[in-house]
């Protein structure tokens, strides 16, 4: 049988482990950050998606990166919505971009930030435009991206 073990992330978005409610790993609080656990979706209660079992065989050993939205009712996360939020800040600090390359990037970040059929389009127009940007708003704008962004996104934006 194939299925997904629950993961339990904290609201910063790091992975603690895959478990199951019942587990002695499931941990309340990040030994990271010190923020609280979900295993769940906030929103509909479903829970989140962790490794999979094929043939009741784990097939990675954690989860690699946390899931940005919900899959059952496709509200973001936590960590989705503070991300977007601090992305949204750095933005309104950096004074290199004009107001519109800001509402340009604002726009792309969700599609950075998920796999959807806007991400390369997204990748391209953000990689143009954050040549732009002051640097200390560059590094920190890639810190908040590169810690959910996929490796295929990382790679295209930041190599
Ligand atoms: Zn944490
Ligand atoms: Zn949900």
């Amino acid at each position: 049988m194939n299925y997904y073990e629950t993961a339990q992330i904290c609201k910063n978005g790091h992975v603690i482990d895959a478990v199951n409610e019942l587990s002695d790993l499931a941990k309340s609080f990040c030994p990271k950050c010190g923020q609280g656990t979900i295993i769940k979706c906030e929103q509909c209660d479903s829970p989140i998606q962790g490794r999979i079992h094929i043939d009741s065989v784990i097939t990675s050993n954690k989860l690699e990166r946390s899931p940005a939205y919900c899959y059952n009712c496709g509200k973001p996360f936590p960590w989705t919505v503070s991300n977007l939020a601090s992305i949204n800040e750095l933005l309104d600090l950096d004074d290199k971009l004009s107001d519109k390359e800001k509402d340009v990037i604002r726009e792309c970040v969700p599609d950075l930030l998920a796999e959807t059929p806007r991400t390369q389009v997204a990748v391209v127009k953000s990689k143009i435009l954050m040549k732009k940007m002051g640097e200390d708003t560059f590094n920190a704008v890639k810190v908040s991206i590169s810690g959910f962004a996929s490796e295929v996104v990382k790679k295209a934006l930041f190599n």
